[in-house]
């Protein structure tokens, strides 16, 4: 800090402090005056335009969200498909509706037309906006549209790879870490992502936020005091009413070990129109509160979702990124590092780079696992470190996450250990095994 104010940046903001901050004060001497050499820094006017971020207005629809709902919603004004409500209840969910709106390849008609299909198929009207009209190879279109693929079992893939359902002390929550649970509140979600964890259960109706089944999850971690951090997810938890959101994060306030709640969601993404004034104003209240999104490529970064997560972050809620690794969709190091710089502009760290689960049906979306490593490759000092994702195989059958990284150690020489840098060059660290 006291190196900080040294630097002729930060005496140059110190200089204009008074001013920024609109309190009058006598007129600074003028570097005639002082005899001093001209400033090398820009003129204070300038400032502003060379660091600033995107900040979105209230009501901020982007241009391709526009000319669709001119386009498939004429008589829809701004405000109403601005209303979150709207937007869930207007949901695109049958093959009529995707073909008034896209040009249907003859495979997607195919997969719509099958019946053995596990996870339903819902898109807002705002991430249809998004979706190419023409190109079936689109990655966010991949994400959404149902593929023949998903009725075919490879091996090694189950419906619940994870083992989620053995963890299971009460119905829908996983306890699986020692110190940390995961409650899911509905299997609801805006939309549904082809490629989920969990598409044994979201959309089918089976887990409903009711009370007396959220009183026997609240029961179970009053009952476990190891338990200080509770992962509400599902579906996704913030498709729950405000009300009832408050009524779940005031019962886990109550509970004393309980240190922080999580909340995970892909509302920034898929619904932006969902994070509202009031509900920031509530989230506040419960603190501290912490929420991972999911953000899958950087076609989803657009004013709508970085005004969402603009209004997040500036109710003082720490936001992290998971995306899963996919097939064809984000699995190029450019698209990750696009995406990833745009999560740290929407001040959203990135926290988990996902290997997709074996869940049955997902072969077509899953790449080996080397290029998840060449990707961690090439981020790892080609961009900022907050930048860099933890890769992570969530182990089949409940073991857990575990970090897969690129091998930096080579090995050792004597008393030294040989290291490779992200340019591949060799260095010696002096580290004895006796120390
Ligand atoms: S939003 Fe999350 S829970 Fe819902 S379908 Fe997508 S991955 Fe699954």
């Amino acid at each position: 800090m006291i190196g900080a104010m040294k630097s002729p940046v930060n005496q140059r903001v110190m200089k204009n402090a008074p001013e920024a901050v609109g309190e009058t004060d006598d007129e600074p001497p003028d570097s005639a005056s002082t005899m001093q050499p001209p400033s090398p820094f820009p003129k204070r006017r300038n400032i502003g335009r060379v660091v600033r971020f995107p900040s979105y207005r209230a009501g901020t629809i982007s241009p391709a969200a526009r000319n669709f709902r001119k386009k498939f919603y004429p008589k829809v004004t701004a405000k109403i498909w601005n209303d979150w409500r709207w937007q869930v209840s207007n949901r695109i969910r049958t093959r009529e509706e995707l073909e008034r709106m896209l040009r249907l390849s003859e495979a997607e008609r195919q997969a719509l037309n099958q019946e053995d299909v596990k996870l339903p198929l819902a898109i807002t009207p705002y991430y249809m906006s998004l979706i190419s009209e023409a190109d079936p190879a689109q990655p966010l279109r991949r994400t959404v549209m149902p593929s023949l693929n998903e009725t075919v079992r490879m091996p090694g893939e189950a419906d619940d790879p994870l083992g989620e359902e053995k963890q299971s002390p009460v119905p829908g929550m996983v306890h699986r870490y020692p110190d940390r649970v995961l409650l899911l509140l509905s299997d609801f979600c805006s939309v549904y992502c082809r490629y989920c964890t969990r598409s044994r259960v979201v959309g089918h109706g089976g887990i409903h936020p009711s009370r007396s089944r959220l009183e026997k999850a609240f029961d179970y971690i009053r009952a476990t005091p190891s338990v200080r951090d509770v992962l509400l997810s599902g579906g996704d938890p913030l498709l729950l009413g405000n009300d009832r959101l408050e009524w779940i994060l005031s019962r886990l306030r109550e509970i004393p070990h309980v240190e922080i709640v999580r909340i995970g969601t892909k509302v920034p993404a898929v619904l932006p129109q969902r994070i509202t004034p009031q509900l920031v104003k509530m989230l506040k209240n419960y603190h501290p509160l912490w929420m991972s999104l999911h953000f899958t490529h950087p076609d989803e970064c657009t004013p709508e979702s970085y005004r969402a997560c603009g209004m997040l972050a500036d109710a003082g809620i720490p936001l992290g990124s998971q995306t899963v690794l996919l097939k064809g969709i984000n699995d190029e190091t450019e698209t990750m590092k696009s995406l990833m710089h745009h999560l740290m502009k929407m001040r959203v760290k990135p926290y988990y780079l996902y290997q997709c689960d074996p869940i049955t049906g997902s072969a077509h979306f899953r790449t080996p696992v080397a290029k998840g490593v060449e990707i961690i490759r090439g981020l790892r000092g080609h961009t900022s470190g907050y930048a860099v994702p933890t890769y992570v195989i969530d182990a089949p059958g409940g073991g857990g996450k575990i970090p897969v990284m690129p091998d930096y150690v080579l090995g050792r020489e004597g008393d030294s250990l040989l290291l490779k840098n992200f340019e591949d060059r060799q260095y010696c660290y002096p580290d004895p095994l006796c120390a």
